[in-house]
Formats: C-alpha cells, structure tokens, sequence
C-alpha cells in the first residue's frame, strides 16, 4: 500500500546524510522527506559573535546541503527559537511526523516534549531514535540491573552487549531510500551566511562536515596502533581529534566503533585499537551517567561532596582569570589554557591537568571551569565535559580519589619532557632547556635572564605554591573523608 505522509527530519547534532537513524527510518516510513536545521536562537544567543563552533557547523551544513541535494532532497534552513520553527514549518509543509535523534542533554529533552506537544495538538507525530551513541539509558546494566557508577565494569558489559547484539552497529542506509526526498522547488536557495544570523564568518576551526571527519578519521587510523602510547603526549598528533565532528554527528558513531572493532578483531590495528574503543565506551559511560543522573548539571554526583567549600572572593577570581587566560606561572597549565583559547582544542592530559589545577590548587568551584570550557571547546558535550571536570575535581563518579592530586610540574616534566608543546604556545620560554622550563621559577634569576626571561614581566611567578594548595585541599576536602 502505498504510503501518503509527509515526514521532516530535523537535524540537530547528526550532520551528515549517511548511516543516519531519524533520517532511514523517515524515509522508510514516508512518501516525501523534508530536512530541516534551526539555528536556534534559545542557544545562539548565549554566544559570541565569532565563536567557532558556528563556522563548523556553517561550513558542515553546506555540505550537507550538497549531499541531499545529490541525493534528490535539500535542506531547509531556519534561524529563530526552534521550539516554534519546527513546529511553524511542520504546519507549513503539511507534515504528519518531524524525526529526530534522541538529546540527553536535560534543556535539550525539555525542548523536544514541548516541540512534540505542539506538533501532538496539530496531529504531527514526534519520533526520536538513539543515534549519538551505541547503548543508551539502561541499555547495559549491572547483573543486579542496576546502572553502573564504575567505567571498566560498564566497560565490559557494554563490550558484552555488542557481543550478543552486533546488530547495533548496523548501518542506517539513506542513499538506498533516497527516492522518498522531497525534491528542491525552484532554484537553489543559498544557506544564510553567518553574518546574516549575527555571527562573524570565517575558516571553521578543523576541517569541517562529513568529508573533513572522514579524512581525519582515516589519517588517524594510519596511527592507530601507536594510539596506546602516543594519546598521553600533548605534543603529538596522537589522537583522532574527531570529538567536534563526533559532536556535531558528521561522522556517524556507529561507523567509528565498526572500524575499532574490526580492528582489534583483525589485530590491524595493533594495541592502539582496543584502548581507542575504550575511549569511545567513555562516551557513552557519560551520556549514560548524565541521562541517568541529570543532578550532576548542577550539583556533585557523590552528594557527600557537595560539602566541600570552594574558594570565593575578589582573590579567587583573579586567580580564575588568571588560569582562563593562561598566566598560573605553571607553564604546562598555560600552555593547555592558550592551545583552549586560540584553538578550541585542549588534549585530554591536558584537560585532566588544567582541571585538576583549577580545583585542586586553586580550590575553584568545578562548575566555574566547566563553564569556561563549555565556552571555548569546539567539541563541548554537557555529558562528556561534566563527566571531566567531575573527574577532576573527585566529585564524580568513578573520579579521580580526592586525596590523589596531580603535581603539574611532575605532570609537565612526564608528558612534555622536552617542554616541545609549552614552546608552541609560550615562545617567551623557548629557550628554556628541557628541564628548565617545567618550573621556571626554580632556575636562577642571572640563568633565567640569559635566556631571556625576567620572571614577573616576560612570565609570571607562579600564582600559588604547589605543596601548600595541595595541603589546603587536603583540609578542604576532609568534610567527606568520613562519608567515602
Ligand atoms: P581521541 O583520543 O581520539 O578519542 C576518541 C573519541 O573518544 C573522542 O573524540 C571522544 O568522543 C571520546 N573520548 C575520548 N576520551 C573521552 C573521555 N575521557 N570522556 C568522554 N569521551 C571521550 N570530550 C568531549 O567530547 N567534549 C567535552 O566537552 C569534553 N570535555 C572534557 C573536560 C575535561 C575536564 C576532561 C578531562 C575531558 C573532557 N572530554 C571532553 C574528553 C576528552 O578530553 C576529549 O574527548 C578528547 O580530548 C578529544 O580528543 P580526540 O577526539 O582527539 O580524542
């Protein structure tokens, strides 16, 4: 029988027009597809004009533009609350069911019961499907059937599932019901231009859409056997670096962890493989932890913790801009708080480093630095950087013992041990030996001048003494040494 409705996919973190849950299925189930984006103003206008997170996703909507329309569809592009835009444009067209895939993110699922509400009292169907993430919600749970709060045994539940269920990471073909697209009308209508939605314009920060992520992903897997060793050091290019386009879903995560698996079953992919694919199940663990547990947007997940007091005051704000703009007098901290600043990228160790500085020496709140990296990341995920800066701080699940503080100096002098990432970002210490310059405030003033360095004006003193943060923390965190 022949089916008569009218579907639009509404594309949100998932720009890409392959392996594409929301968009097989609303092909499958209709007689003509629309394909709309909104850029949302309920979000857009938190941010700043030039962030760069817009010139990805810009220059990501273009090809996929491209793409649907080789495909026989094209893309609608709306600018406005998208609560109202998509059901505005679903009454427009007519549609009898909007498809999307399914956000944890808490703002984001009260966004789409008020979008389905409105399009329920228009008799407009609402459907979403997982399509960020392997297992979602309580997909894997204990042997209890409780949800897990540790990674390695989540870890090997999950790696289980796939075991008994490989039909997970089935592909969500489009090309194949690629008939069903409602064609474009008339002649092309260009996508806004950034600035026609009070944005600046400009290269996206890495390379964009689903060509960029596909080129990345396959130059990473020439690496991928040295993954194991190579992630740790900030000053190689040892990781995927595909976090923005996981992000923003022009790649598919299906497809990723297809690739992984295969390569650790094929042994093609070395040790590096296995340990990449852990790092993917980390992802899911915290969109499982956030969808489980939505009170760590706000508050600790070990409640005990949210006793702990953090520093507040004119002090502890200097010393917070201090660190956001990379002038801790901690020259690997720094380093880590430019490559965020400039780039909107910050490797891992790195973001472990900064994090635990911030809490542990600096005795901030957690949420202050979730917060600034929320802003600056090009690949910021609520579940991902929550699930970071929670680790960090001890306060998470899983975390990192309270009692257990990163040294940045011995962080430094064992991840970038020829201080090669510090001199991209802080030129002012290049020359600096390889053991000078992961404590510059250890080397004496006439060595220090020689090269070049006057400490106070060409880099700052350190802002606090290692040893005594490290005890304050001790104290401050003793309020829950009884409960854990
Ligand atoms: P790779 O090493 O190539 O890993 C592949 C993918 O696995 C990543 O792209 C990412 O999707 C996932 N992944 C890797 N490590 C983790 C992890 N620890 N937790 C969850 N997923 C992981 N990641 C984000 O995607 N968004 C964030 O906002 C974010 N904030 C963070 C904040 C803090 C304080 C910390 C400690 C970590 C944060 N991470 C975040 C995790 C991790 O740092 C990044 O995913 C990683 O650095 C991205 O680089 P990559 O793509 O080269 O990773």
């Amino acid at each position: 029988m022949m089916n008569l409705s009218k579907s639009l996919v509404w594309f949100r973190r998932d720009l890409r027009a392959f392996d594409h849950a929301p968009l097989h299925h609303a092909l499958r189930s209709s007689q003509q597809v629309y394909c709309v984006f909104v850029y949302d103003t309920d979000i857009l206008d938190e941010l700043p004009k030039d962030d760069r997170r817009l010139r990805f996703i810009h220059a990501s909507l273009a090809q996929l533009d491209t793409e649907l329309r080789r495909l026989g569809g094209y893309l609608i592009v709306r600018h406005g609350s998208a609560r109202d835009e998509v059901v505005a444009l679903a009454e427009e067209l007519g549609i009898d069911a909007v498809h999307a895939g399914t956000d944890h993110e808490p703002s984001a699922i009260a966004r789409d019961l008020a979008v389905a509400e409105q399009l329920a009292k228009r008799n407009c169907a609402f459907h979403t499907y997982k399509d960020q993430v392997i297992f979602e919600k309580q997909e894997v749970l204990t042997l209890a059937g409780g949800v897990f709060s540790v990674f390695t045994p989540y870890k090997n539940a999950w790696l289980k599932r796939l075991a008994a269920h490989p039909e997970t990471l089935a592909t969500y073909p489009v090309d194949a019901h690629a008939d069903a697209f409602a064609p474009p009308t008339g002649a092309p209508a260009a996508l806004p231009a950034l600035e026609d939605i009070g944005f600046t314009s400009g290269e996206p920060p890495l390379p964009a859409g689903m060509d960029g992520a596909e080129a990345m992903f396959e130059a990473f897997v020439t690496e991928m056997a040295d993954y194991g060793r190579a992630r740790d050091f900030p000053a190689e290019e040892g990781t995927s670096r595909l976090s923005a386009h996981l992000r923003f879903g022009t790649t598919s995560i299906r497809h990723l962890v297809r690739s992984a698996r295969d390569m650790v079953q094929s042994g093609t992919g070395g040790t590096g493989a296995s340990v990449w694919l852990s790092e993917l199940i980390w992802r899911d663990f915290y969109a499982m932890v956030l969808s489980q547990n939505p009170h760590v947007v706000e508050r600790s997940f070990k409640p005990a913790f949210d006793a702990v007091e953090w520093e507040t005051g004119a002090e502890a704000d200097a010393l917070f801009a201090a660190w956001c703009e990379g002038r801790t007098g901690y020259p690997l901290v720094d380093a880590a708080m430019l490559q965020l600043n400039q780039t909107g990228f910050m490797h891992n160790r790195l973001r472990m480093v900064t994090a635990s500085f911030l809490t542990k020496d600096l005795g901030i709140d957690w949420r202050r630095g979730e917060r600034y990296f929320a802003r600056q990341l090009n690949d910021y995920e609520l579940a991902s950087n929550n699930g970071g800066w929670q680790w960090a701080a001890s306060t998470g699940c899983d975390a990192q013992p309270w009692f257990r503080i990163f040294n940045p100096v011995t962080q430094s002098t064992r991840f970038d041990a020829r201080g090669e990432f510090i001199r991209r970002y802080l030129p002012q210490l290049a020359k600096l030996d390889g053991k000078q310059i992961h404590a510059p405030w250890l080397v004496k003033p006439d060595v220090l001048a020689e090269r070049g360095v006057v400490l106070g004006r060409d880099y700052p003193a350190p802002v606090v003494e290692h040893d005594a943060a490290r005890q304050r923390t001790l104290e401050r965190f003793a309020v829950v040494k009884k409960v854990v």
